[in-house]
């Protein structure tokens, strides 16, 4: 399994389709945010690489936090994670390095 370590944003942004509430003009996007969540981590429009502040500043890509807290509920709930929390994914994704690392220790 290839694991990648995105940093994850903090906080949904304020156009969030995951916030509860938000306007119909962003909410509309969430169906095809979960699909996505489904076959990978999103990086959104507002977390890609192609984001590009007003004043110049180009910021590094970030794993999208709504996306996050789905996967991480979803993960949770299947028994995959402790708890759906990143700390318990930062656990799991520890976890699994190291059984490649032991896996490939042992096949030396
Ligand atoms: S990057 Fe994620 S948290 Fe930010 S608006 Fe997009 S879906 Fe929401």
């Amino acid at each position: 399994m290839k694991t990648a370590k995105y940093p994850v944003r903090k906080r949904n942004c304020k156009t969030c389709p995951w916030l509860e509430g938000q306007a119909e003009e962003w909410a509309c996007l969430k169906p095809m945010l979960m699909d996505r969540a489904l076959h990978s981590t999103p990086l959104c429009h507002s977390t890609g690489k192609a984001l590009t502040r007003h004043n110049g500043e180009r910021l590094k890509a970030h794993v999208c936090r709504g996306a996050r807290d789905f996967q991480l509920e979803l993960w949770y709930r299947m028994g995959f994670l402790s708890a759906p929390t990143d700390e318990a994914w930062d656990a799991k994704l520890q976890e699994i390095e190291e059984e490649e690392h032991g896996r490939t220790d042992d096949q030396r």
